[in-house]
């Protein structure tokens, strides 16, 4: 499962924090997922909840913030926020759009407790 291996990079990512913080407990994580990330919110909530029994985040609570679509038009500039994958410009009709925002993953936030 591709959700899997996102959430063991993220553990290294939050276990190299803790330690970089001298953190003893890390309580929340906040994840960035954009629409085009191709990954399921869902799959990710359940494989951070059972990848985190027994490490540093085992009482961690992860909140996933999914960012929609920003494509902004080739022809006429305007920039557009989308939540379906209909891809053509509302003001002009053109399909020549350019995504902005939208296929990444990032690591928002990260709460510790020292
Ligand atoms: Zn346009």
């Amino acid at each position: 499962m591709h959700e899997l291996s996102i959430v063991a990079s993220l553990f290294e990512i939050l276990e190299a924090k803790a330690r970089e913080n001298q953190a003893t407990k890390i309580v929340g994580v906040r994840l960035r997922v954009g629409k085009l990330a191709g990954v399921v919110p869902e799959f990710l909530q359940t494989a951070f909840d059972s990848y985190k029994q027994d490490t540093i985040a085992a009482e961690a609570r992860l909140e996933i913030e999914e960012v929609p679509l920003k494509m902004r038009c080739r022809k006429c500039a305007a920039e557009i926020e989308k939540e379906d994958f209909v891809l053509v410009c509302p003001s002009c009709g053109s399909t020549d759009l350019e995504l902005l925002e939208g296929m990444e993953l990032l690591l928002d936030k990260i709460d510790l407790e020292v």
